[in-house]
C-alpha cells in the first residue's frame, strides 16, 4: 500500500487548519473566508456545489471537499441507523455510525485506522494498526454526518448531531494530540458542547490524566470488561501496563476535576465476564467511582469463537448489578444486521473482496 500519501494534503479543506483557511482563498475578500468556514463547520453540506453563496470559480478552486471517499453506506433499523465506511486516499479505512432517536442523534466516530491494542473480542483489534487519523479526518466524520442530517435526514431524528462518541475504530487516547485538536475544532469551531462529546478509552492512564488537564469537560467512558486484573489482562492486553488500580485512580481524578459522571463500558461475553463474581467486583468499582455501567452484548467478530450471553444471562447479570445498587443500562445493539460494531464494516468489505 502506498504510504507516501499518509501526510495530510493541506489543500483538502477539512485537512487544513480552520484558522488558516485564508490560505486556500488567497486573493478573495475576507467575507468569503467566513462563508467557507460556515459551510465547512457550522452548516456543512455534502458537496461544494451546495455552497450556494460561493461563486463557481471559488468552489472549483477548493477541489476535493472530503478527505475520504464513501466506500460503503448502509442503513438499518428502519433508516435510523446509518453506517459509513470512508476510505482515505492512502487506503486507510475510517468507520462512522450515526444512530437516530427522537431527541438525539449520536455519531460514533473513529480516531485511528485500526488499533494496536489487540483486545481479543474486538474486530478492530484483530485487524491491527494501520495509522493515526488526522484531526481533519476526525472532524470531517462529524461534518459529514451533520451534512447528511441537514440535507437528507433520518426518520424521527433531529436534523443535527447532538452527541459524538469516540467508540468507532481506534483508541483515542493513543492518538492524543490529534484527537485533542479534533475535539478543540468540534468545540471551538463547530460549536458542539464539550459535554456532548464522549471519549471512550480502554484505559490509557496518562491519556486520561492529560484529558483531565484540558479546559473542556468532555465526557469519559472507560471500557472495563473485567473487574480483576487477571481476567482483564486476558481480554485487554494493555491492562498489564495500566492495571486496574491505576486506571481507577486516574478515572477517579477525572471525575473529581470535571464533575462529570463517568461511564463504564462492559462488553458481555458468555461464560467469561457475565458471572456473579464479576458483577460483585464491578459493583464495587462502580460504587467507588459513582459510575454508570453500560452493558453491551458481544457482537461476534470473524476471529473469535466467543459469543454473547443469552437474554436470560444478560438479565441475571443486570439484576445482580441493580441489586448491588449499580446504575446500569443495556445498550441497544443498533445496526446488528449491518455489522455496525467497531471495525466490523471493514471486515465485511474484506469479505467482499474490496481492498482493506
Ligand atoms: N478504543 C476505545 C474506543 C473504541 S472501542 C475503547 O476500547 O473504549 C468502542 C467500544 O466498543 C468499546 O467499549 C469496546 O469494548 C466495544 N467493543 C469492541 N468490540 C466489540 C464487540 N465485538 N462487541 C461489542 N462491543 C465491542
Ligand atoms: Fe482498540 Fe478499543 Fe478495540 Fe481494544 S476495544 S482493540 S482499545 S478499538
Amino acid at each position: 500500500m502506498d504510504r507516501s500519501g499518509s501526510l495530510p494534503d493541506l489543500k483538502v479543506p477539512y485537512l487544513h487548519p480552520p484558522e488558516r483557511l485564508g490560505e486556500l482563498l488567497e486573493g478573495e475578500p475576507p467575507y468569503r473566508l467566513d462563508q467557507l468556514r460556515d459551510w465547512l463547520y457550522r452548516s456543512p453540506v455534502l458537496s461544494t456545489q451546495d455552497m450556494t453563496n460561493l461563486p463557481t470559480a471559488v468552489r472549483e478552486r477548493l477541489g476535493r471537499l472530503w478527505p475520504f471517499e464513501v466506500e460503503l453506506e448502509q442503513s438499518a433499523d428502519r433508516g435510523t441507523t446509518r453506517k459509513w465506511l470512508f476510505r482515505a486516499p492512502d487506503g486507510a479505512a475510517i468507520e462512522s455510525v450515526l444512530m437516530g432517536y427522537p431527541r438525539r442523534a449520536t455519531l460514533c466516530i473513529s480516531s485511528q485506522a485500526g488499533c494496536a491494542l489487540g483486545c481479543t473480542f474486538c474486530a478492530t483489534g484483530q485487524f491491527g494498526f494501520e495509522r493515526h487519523l488526522e484531526p481533519g479526518e476526525i472532524t470531517a466524520q462529524v461534518a459529514y454526518a451533520r451534512a447528511f442530517l441537514r440535507q437528507i435526514g433520518m426518520p424521527a431524528t433531529p436534523d443535527h448531531v447532538t452527541n459524538v462518541v469516540f467508540m468507532g475504530m481506534g483508541e483515542p487516547l493513543a492518538n492524543y494530540d490529534r484527537v485533542r485538536e479534533a475535539i478543540r475544532r468540534m468545540i471551538e469551531v463547530m460549536g458542539l458542547s464539550a459535554r456532548s462529546i464522549t471519549v471512550s478509552t480502554v484505559g490509557i492512564v496518562p491519556g486520561i490524566r492529560r484529558l483531565a488537564d484540558e479546559p473542556w469537560p468532555v465526557s469519559l467512558a472507560v471500557s472495563l470488561h473485567a473487574a480483576d486484573d487477571e481476567l482483564r489482562a486476558s481480554l485487554v492486553p494493555i491492562n498489564r501496563r495500566y492495571p486496574l488500580q491505576e486506571l481507577e485512580a486516574a478515572a477517579s481524578e477525572y471525575v473529581a476535576l470535571k464533575r462529570r459522571r463517568l461511564s463504564i463500558e462492559w462488553t458481555l461475553i458468555d461464560g467469561v465476564n457475565d458471572t456473579t463474581d464479576q458483577a460483585v467486583k464491578l459493583a464495587a468499582i462502580a460504587a467507588r467511582l459513582r459510575a454508570h455501567v453500560n452493558l453491551i452484548a458481544l457482537n461476534p467478530t470473524p476471529l473469535t469463537r466467543e459469543t454473547a450471553p443469552d437474554a436470560a444471562r444478560i438479565k441475571a447479570f443486570t439484576r445482580e448489578l441493580k441489586r448491588l445498587g449499580v446504575n446500569v443500562t443495556i445498550r441497544d445493539t443498533r445496526g446488528r444486521d449491518i455489522d455496525a460494531a467497531c471495525g466490523q464494516l471493514r471486515a465485511l468489505a474484506g469479505r467482499r473482496g474490496l481492498t482493506v
